[in-house]
C-alpha cells in the first residue's frame, strides 16, 4: 500500500539536548531528518548541508519568495526554514520525517499538516538548562541570556505539543520519543486505509 510518511516535529528549549536526541533517532530508528536552511553563522564543526544549509539573508529571502519552505521563522537574530522539496519527497516515499524546529515553526506545520506529531523535549529543570547552555562553550554570555529569555517565551507554547519528554538519560529519551511516534502511528484512525484493505482481502480469500 502507498502509505504516506508521517511528519514528526521535535522542539525543545535551546540546550535541552534535542539535537543529540534527533541524531540518535536517525541512527537507531532510521527516521529521515530534514536539514534546515539558516542565516546564522556556522558553529565550529558544523558542515554546510549536514547541520544546516547556511544562507545569506538575500538567498533565504529568495527561497521564501519561491515558496521553497514549508515554514520559516525568526529565532533570536536569525532566520530558519524547512526546505519543502525534501520533506514532501520523503513523505511521498512513505518515510517518516523529523523536523527539529522551534515553536513558531511547529505551530505553522501543525496548521498545514494536522496529523503531524508534535513532541517537546525538555531538560529536567531550568537550572540544568542554563548549565547545559553554558557548558556547551560555543555561546557568549549575551547569547545564552537571549536564549534563556526565549525559553521563557517557548515555555508558554508547550501546551500546543502532543507529547512532552524529559531528556535526563539520553537513551531513555530516544526510546521514549520513538515509542510515542509508534503509538501515534498505530492509532486506529491513522490506519483506516489498512483496515479497509485487509477487510477487502479477507473477503476475497
Ligand atoms: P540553533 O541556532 O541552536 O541551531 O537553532 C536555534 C533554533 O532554531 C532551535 O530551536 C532549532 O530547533 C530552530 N530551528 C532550526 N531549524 C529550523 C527551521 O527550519 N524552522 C524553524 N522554525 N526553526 C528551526
Amino acid at each position: 500500500m502507498d502509505k504516506k510518511g508521517f511528519l514528526i516535529v521535535i522542539s525543545g528549549f535551546s540546550g535541552a539536548g534535542k539535537g543529540t536526541v534527533v541524531k540518535k533517532l536517525v541512527e537507531k530508528y532510521g527516521y529521515s531528518l530534514s536539514v534546515s536552511a539558516t542565516t546564522r553563522e556556522p558553529r565550529e564543526g558544523e558542515v554546510d548541508g549536514r547541520e544546516y544549509y547556511f544562507k545569506s539573508v538575500a538567498d533565504f529571502q529568495n527561497l521564501i519568495d519561491y515558496n521553497g519552505f514549508i515554514e520559516w521563522a525568526q529565532y533570536v537574530d536569525n532566520y530558519y526554514g524547512t526546505p519543502r522539496k525534501f520533506v514532501e519527497d520523503e513523505m511521498n516515499k512513505g518515510n517518516d520525517v523529523i523536523l527539529e524546529i522551534e515553536v513558531q515553526g511547529a505551530m505553522n506545520v501543525k496548521k498545514q499538516y494536522p496529523n503531524a506529531i508534535l513532541i517537546f523535549i525538555t531538560a529536567p529543570s531550568a537550572t540544568s538548562l542554563r548549565q547545559r547552555l553554558a557548558g556547551r562553550g560555543t555561546e557568549t554570555e549575551e547569547v545564552i541570556n537571549k536564549r534563556m529569555k526565549r525559553a521563557i517565551e517557548e515555555s508558554k507554547d508547550i501546551d500546543a505539543y502532543d507529547y512532552i519528554i524529559v531528556n535526563d538519560d539520553l537513551e531513555e529519551c530516544v526510546d521514549a520519543v520513538n515509542s510515542v511516534i509508534v503509538g501515534k502511528k498505530s492509532l486506529r484512525e491513522n490506519n483506516l486505509e489498512f483496515i479497509e484493505e485487509i477487510r477487502k482481502e479477507l473477503n476475497e480469500l
